[in-house]
């Protein structure tokens, strides 16, 4: 049981202290432990205990009854988001130590644990999935073998000589400073909350990286790994079967087929602009007619080559036929007294299609053969 030794109100919830508290509140990136507060005549809900000059101050929503100062109340720990804040606390530790190993200008900007998926903001140069995948291997073997996490308090002096300490002795202000050990393994100044052994955190899973910027990333990792892995390996197994490849081929066949797939791109724009420079025209009435079908081509660059050739006494029409859908590119120069928005809107309201534009350029959509259209058109010139 505690006490309440001050409350106050605030909105719709109560700002309580206790004369003990068993809340751990927020620091060092592991967010404050929640958890429920309960009295004869009261139950509510602790939704965050916070740091406030030396005491603790727990936000409490109330569901039933009220409190007032003096009251014993019972506080009543969320246990399972604890463990698992301290399984996740813990992995960073070791995670962190481990890609230090590979990642040889690594450097801890700062960490936000959370139940189910943490982050751990770094400064490095360059990192890759190689370098993690190496530092995943080693937390996961230094979980295997099951190595102890020891508490020590050390004086300034005594901190000074451990090798590889991470610290931030600017923030310390108590003469003895607490330093977790993961035996022979890892030393870091923390006052969180971390397991008896390497065993107890489960699993290290690297779940995805990025850049944040230059020569900043974001890592993400899980300790619940399993259904994690079951999800990415359902992925791999039919990427398996899909490119015909083994496991470990996978991904540079996915990077083949991507450095095919943009060359051919580039390939086609090329003919593209080629084939598009080689259109002929017919006179009618006395107006350049320029009509062509072009099958699966870069809309931007019909649009081009369309207004490109009605500048003087011309009519373009373009049709593009993809895979989905047939489309209908119409440009009229500007001398001509011709609308390209009703030429078109005739020819889709004929042939089924839709569309709109503006007096010198509209475009759609249509079904019909080309030489319906360019029929159409024609007549309508
Ligand atoms: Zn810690």
């Amino acid at each position: 049981m505690a006490k309440i030794t001050s409350l106050k109100q605030e909105n719709s919830f109560y700002i309580a202290e206790f004369d003990d508290t068993i809340f751990r509140p927020s620091g060092g990136g592991q967010p404050s432990d929640t958890g429920m507060i309960k009295s004869s005549s009261f139950f509510g809900e602790m939704f965050e205990a916070i740091k406030n000059n030396g005491t603790i101050a727990h936000k409490i929503k109330p569901f039933d009854g009220k409190l007032n100062i003096g009251d014993e109340v019972e506080l009543i720990l969320n246990e399972k988001r604890r463990n698992l804040l301290t399984r996740m606390h813990t992995g960073e530790h070791l995670l962190f130590k481990s890609m230090e190993h590979f990642i040889k200008d690594l450097k801890l900007d700062k960490v936000a644990l959370d139940e189910d998926e943490s982050k751990i903001l770094v400064f490095s140069k360059e990192i890759t999935w190689q370098d993690l995948f190496k530092a995943e291997e080693l937390a996961n073997m230094m979980i295997r073998e099951n190595r102890p996490i020891i508490e020590h308090l050390y004086t300034k002096e005594e901190a000074a000589k451990l090798e590889g300490l991470r610290i931030k002795i600017d923030r310390i202000k108590e003469e003895k400073i607490r330093i977790i050990e993961i035996e022979d393994f890892d030393y870091s100044a923390c006052s969180g909350t971390h397991c008896h052994s390497t065993k107890d955190i489960g699993h290290v899973l690297i779940t995805r990286f990025n850049s944040t910027g230059t020569g900043s990333y974001e890592i993400r990792f899980k300790v619940n790994v399993i259904e994690d892995l079951y999800e990415m390996s359902k992925i791999t197994r039919e990427l398996r079967e899909v490119l015909m490849t083994d496991d470990g081929k996978i991904t540079a066949t996915v990077k083949n087929l991507k450095d095919g797939q943009e060359s051919m791109k580039k390939q086609m724009r090329e003919l593209a602009k080629s084939a598009a420079d080689k259109i002929g025209h017919e006179l009618v009435k006395d107006i350049k007619f320029y009509a062509k079908e072009f099958a699966d081509y870069e809309k931007e660059i019909l649009i081009k080559k369309a207004s490109e050739l009605s500048k003087e006494k011309s009519i373009v029409a373009f049709i593009n036929r993809t895979e989905k859908t047939q489309q209908l590119i119409i440009t009229v120069s500007k001398d001509l007294s011709h609308d390209a928005s009703s030429i078109l809107k005739q020819v889709t309201s004929k042939f089924n299609g839709k569309g709109g534009g503006k007096k010198d350029f509209a475009m759609g959509s249509f079904t019909a053969t080309t030489e319906e259209v360019i029929d159409e058109i024609r007549k309508l010139i």
